[in-house]
């Protein structure tokens, strides 16, 4: 395999862009879940999010949430909200959103793909193979962590020709490009975004918390690990500062940065 899916492509510099973090859930988890062979006994809490990124060619969100249908949002999730509710809180409309990039396809960041009906859906190449075709999808582990109907889901938005399938890095509007970052999943993708404080990633599942981030390492959640540090060294090397790596699920996103209404904060 060639090493060229794996380049950086920086986002275009220019007029800078937004980002804002929209909360969809809370829920208490063994520490040790998100902190590799750390701390089972100890618990913390965790939120789910999307986020919303605004540049000079509009909106582009980075995942998709979830519906309360399916099986692990029923699992312990405390204060669900709908994705639509919260993107109304920054005056976005959902129905007008024609950009989003799917970092992965676990149910948590790919079961809200219904309510973005105008969206063209940005994914990585391997990350659908992986979850439409091999037999393995459908393994005990695997099915832990995803919704057959969100699969189902993806594989129709490919044939109604609203899924673009990215293969490596790659620029989804100025501002914002998409790196692999590998690892959580066969094919996770980080965005990243020029900010006014430089180059920011959204780095979704490839980090779970801050505190993956300063201690180097992974969740418990694993496709491939050494693929996921080689995913740290390329976001670390995309950013102008680590201060500026966003994880998955960390509340702090929300208690640390300025909050723009409920449950939406800006983080650069
Ligand atoms: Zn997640």
């Amino acid at each position: 395999m060639s090493a060229e899916p794996f380049d950086i492509r920086p986002p275009r510099s220019g007029e800078p862009c937004d980002i804002f973090a929209l909360k969809l859930a809370e829920a208490t988890r063994p520490t040790g879940l998100c902190v590799f062979l750390t701390d089972f006994h100890l618990p913390i809490e965790t939120f789910f999010y999307f986020w919303c990124i605004r540049g000079p060619d509009g909106v582009v969100l980075v995942d998709t949430g979830f519906t309360p249908r399916t099986p692990q949002s029923q699992a312990g999730l405390r204060h669900l909200t709908s994705p639509v509710a919260q993107l109304a809180k920054l005056e976005i409309d959902a129905h007008r959103i024609d950009k989003i990039v799917l970092s992965h396809l676990h149910w948590d960041h790919a079961g809200g793909l219904d309510y973005f009906p105008n969206a063209r859906i940005f994914l990585q190449k391997r990350e659908f193979e992986f979850f439409t075709q091999h037999p393995l999808r459908l393994s005990t582990p695997y099915k832990k962590v995803t919704f057959v109907e969100d699969l189902e889901r993806i594989t129709e938005l490919r044939r109604a020709g609203r899924l673009e399938l990215v293969d490596g890095p790659a620029e989804i509007a100025r501002g914002v490009s998409v790196i692999l970052a590998p690892g959580h999943t066969p094919g996770l993708q980080a965005t990243l975004v020029h900010t006014r404080s430089g180059t920011a990633a959204l780095a979704s599942d490839c980090y779970h918390l801050f505190r993956n981030v300063r201690e180097d390492t992974t969740s418990c959640i694993i496709t491939d690990m050494i693929a996921w540090l080689e995913s740290f060294q390329r976001i670390r090397k995309a950013v102008s500062s680590e201060d500026l790596i966003f994880p998955g699920h960390d509340a702090e996103m929300i208690t640390r940065y300025p909050n723009v209404a409920d449950g939406v904060s800006r983080l650069v």
